[in-house]
């Protein structure tokens, strides 16, 4: 079986790349511990001063495992960013609350809070359990094909599990990402704050690994308390709150999907999830 995640670290910068390409970099728990295993060993490493995040083929992520033979959202799997007791062999609703409050939120904040700087690299799509990545990032790079995308509106859901939408970008434009569910091309989503620089997709490496390595060159100490005081200043403006207080109206709607039709993503899959988009825009 190919490796979930690729690590490699080189000139002070590590690279982390989801590996499942053939599946757009669906995210299954598998993958998840593996990025967690992989920032872990670029915190670790004392030669590494910044971390990249990308993803293989011509797509960033298109979310979180919905569809592929390695779906795993029932097997058990340790914790780490949370205590929560096990979650497989509980009721439905508990289960799907529990699971995702340690996969979902709790890695994603566990990485938001690493001491190190991140930039993530985005090209393609870059869509629902793929923006949770992106935005935990410090810094966003997108190529000029990359999009973003939050249709999960379409599963009878409000939004994706850290739900960062109104902190990413301004309210009234949240509501239309969110309540569209349509594509945001890359140039869009830097008029509106999101992402940090967008690029030429075939320079899009080249410009990463610049910036990577200036801030790998910046002393260690001074950019962990910086990172650490953005971070403080964008949850004083409500971000921790915000996720915190809408996920239990994210399992609300889990619950009532789960009750009222096929599943708790509403019978979703990948083909009616892109063809949901496809409507759109
Ligand atoms: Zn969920």
């Amino acid at each position: 079986m190919t490796e979930p995640i690729l690590y490699e670290a080189r000139d002070g910068v590590a690279w982390i790349t989801l590996n499942r390409p053939e599946v757009r970099n669906a995210q299954n728990v598998a993958l998840l511990m593996a990025l967690d295993d992989a920032f872990s060993r670029a915190m670790d490493d004392d030669a590494v001063g910044c971390v990249v995040l990308g993803g293989a083929g011509k797509h960033f992520s298109a979310g979180h495992d919905i569809g592929t033979p390695e779906r795993d959202i029932h097997l058990p799997f340790g914790r780490r960013a949370t205590q929560y007791y096990p979650h497989a062999d509980k009721p439905p609703t508990e289960a799907t609350y529990v699971r995702e409050a340690e996969a979902y939120v709790g890695l994603c904040r566990r990485w938001r809070e690493l001491p190190k700087p991140t930039v993530c690299m985005v090209q393609g799509a870059c869509v629902a359990g793929g923006l949770m990545l992106a935005w935990v990032c410090d810094l966003i790079i997108a190529a000029d094909d990359a999009f973003f995308a939050d249709p999960v509106l379409a599963m009878g859901i409000p939004g994706v599990e850290w739900f960062a939408h109104a902190h990413v970008m301004s309210p009234r434009q949240a509501k239309a990402f969110l309540f569209l569910g349509e594509r945001m091309p890359a140039a869009e989503a830097h008029r509106v704050g999101m992402v940090h620089k967008v690029v030429a997709a075939d320079a899009l490496h080249d410009e990463v690994a610049a910036i990577a390595h200036r801030l790998a060159g910046q002393p260690r100490f001074a950019m962990a308390l910086a990172k650490k005081a953005i971070n403080m200043a964008e949850d004083r403006m409500g971000l921790r709150d915000t996720v915190d207080a809408t996920y239990g109206m994210h399992h609300l709607a889990h619950a009532h999907m789960a009750a009222t039709s096929a599943d708790h993503i509403g019978g979703m899959d990948p083909k009616s999830m892109k063809a949901s988009m496809d409507r759109k825009g």
